[in-house]
C-alpha cells in the first residue's frame, strides 16, 4: 500500500503516517519525490484496512498496489530508477550504457586487454565472470578471488567499473568488496536466499531474467531485493528457452517494453546469451536499443576461438567498434544518447588499441 502525501505536507504530518503505519505493525518507507512525497507500507501480506490513514492531516491518497511485486511496480514509484554505476555512469535516465567485456576472466592480459579494447569502443563498464555457473561441473570454472583481483587491476588501469557475477552468499560478500555492480545470473534469478544477501550489501545488482522465468518471475525475484532496502537494481532479458534449436535462447525483446510499462526498474539486454551466436548478437542489440532497452551487455573476447568460456557468441573487438557506431544512430533517433566513456585515472597514459 502506497500513502501519497498532499503537495507540500508538512514534516510532521508525514511523521504521523509513519507511526500510525508503525503501530498497525507494518514497516514505513517514506519516499520524498519531485512532486510528491509518498509513505510506502511494507509488510503486509494481504489487504490493509486503510481508513486510519486515510484519515490523517496531509494525506492526498492511498493507493493499493493491485500488482503481486509491490516496490517494484510503476505503481508504487511512478519516476523512473536510476542506478548509479560510477560517476557519470548511470543507467535508466536518458543516456543508453554498454557494458561489455569477455564471459570469463581468464589471465591479467586478457582482461586488462580486452578493458582497453571495450573502452576505445565506447564501452562504460567492464564485465567478467570470475565465480562462473557452468552447466557442466567439468568446463571452466572461472578463477575465483584471483579474478576479482585482476577485475580490480583492470578498472584502476581502465576506469570502467567492474560488473561480476556473484553465485552464492559467500561469494557475494567477495564480490561487493570488488564490484561495483554484482550480477546474479539467470541460473540464480530464483536463488531467493541469495536475492536477499545482495538486497542488504548495499551495491547495484543486474538481476538477469531466468531462462525459463515470466516476466512476473523477473519482477518478484527483483522484489525480494528492493524488500531488503536496495533499489539499486537494473534488470536483464538474456533470452528464455524455447522450442528452436537455431538458436541458444530465445531474445524477448518485447519484455523491455513491457517491464518498462510495469516497473519503474531499468532493463538492459544481453544480446550475447540471448543468441549464442556471435552473429545474431549486432542486430539483436540494435533491436533491443531501438526497443527501448537502458544498456546492452555483450561478451567481447580479445580472442575469441581461444575463449575458455562462450567464445561463439563473443564478439571480436572490431565488430563490438562497428557495433557501437552503428548504435549511435538508432539511440539519437529515440531521442536518447549513448554515456559517454568515463575519464581514464590520474596517471595513466593513453594506450593504443590495435583491433588485428
Ligand atoms: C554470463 O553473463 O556470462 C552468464 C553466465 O549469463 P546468464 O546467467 O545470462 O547465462
Ligand atoms: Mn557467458
Amino acid at each position: 500500500m502506497l500513502v501519497v502525501m498532499r503537495h507540500g505536507a508538512a514534516p510532521s504530518e508525514i511523521e504521523r503516517v509513519v507511526r500510525t503505519i508503525e503501530e498497525m505493525g507494518y514497516e514505513a518507507r517514506p519516499m520524498p519525490g519531485a512532486q510528491r512525497t509518498a509513505v510506502g507500507l511494507v509488510g503486509n501480506d494481504g489487504r490493509v484496512d486503510a481508513s486510519r490513514i486515510e484519515a490523517l492531516p496531509g494525506v492526498a491518497q492511498v493507493i493499493h498496489v493491485t500488482q503481486p511485486y509491490k516496490q517494484v511496480s510503476r505503481e508504487w514509484r511512478p519516476e523512473d530508477t536510476i542506478v548509479t554505476l560510477a560517476p557519470g555512469v548511470r543507467v535508466g535516465g536518458p543516456e543508453v550504457v554498454i557494458i561489455a567485456g569477455p564471459c570469463s576472466v581468464e589471465s591479467e592480459e586478457q582482461i586488462v586487454t580486452a578493458a582497453h579494447q571495450v573502452r576505445a569502443a565506447g564501452a562504460v563498464a567492464l564485465r567478467g565472470g570470475a565465480f562462473k555457473p557452468r552447466t557442466s561441473p567439468y568446463s571452466f570454472q572461472g578463477l575465483g578471488e584471483r579474478g576479482l583481483e585482476l577485475l580490480a587491476v583492470a578498472r584502476a588501469e581502465t576506469g570502467l567499473p567492474i560488473v561480476t557475477e556473484a553465485m552464492d552468499e559467500a561469494g557475494a560478500h567477495l564480490v561487493a568488496e570488488v564490484a561495483d555492480c554484482i550480477q546474479i545470473g539467470a541460473r540464480n534469478m530464483q536463488n531467493y536466499s541469495l536475492l536477499r544477501t545482495v538486497g542488504r550489501l548495499g551495491k547495484p545488482v543486474l538481476l538477469k531474467r531466468g531462462m525459463a522465468a515470466t516476466v512476473s518471475d523477473l519482477l518478484l525475484a527483483a522484489e525480494y531485493i528492493l524488500a531488503e532496502g536496495n533499489s539499486q537494481v537494473i534488470l536483464c532479458e538474456r533470452g528464455v528457452r524455447s522450442f528452436d534449436p537455431a538458436v541458444r535462447n530465445m531474445f524477448d525483446l518485447t519484455a523491455i517494453p513491457i517491464v518498462h510499462k510495469l516497473s519503474h526498474l531499468p532493463i538492459i539486454a544481453d544480446p550475447s546469451h540471448g543468441t549464442g551466436l556471435r552473429d545474431q548478437v549486432t542486430p539483436m542489440a540494435r533491436a533491443a536499443v531501438a526497443a527501448g532497452a537502458d544498456g546492452i551487455l555483450v561478451e567481447v573476447h580479445p580472442t575469441p576461438d581461444r575463449a575458455l568460456s562462450d567464445g561463439a557468441q563473443s564478439l571480436y573487438p572490431g565488430q563490438f567498434a562497428e557495433l557501437v557506431g552503428e548504435l549511435r544512430p538508432i539511440v539519437s533517433a529515440i531521442g536518447r544518447t549513448l554515456t559517454p566513456v568515463p575519464a581514464r585515472p590520474a596517471g595513466t597514459e593513453p594506450v593504443a588499441v590495435g583491433y588485428g
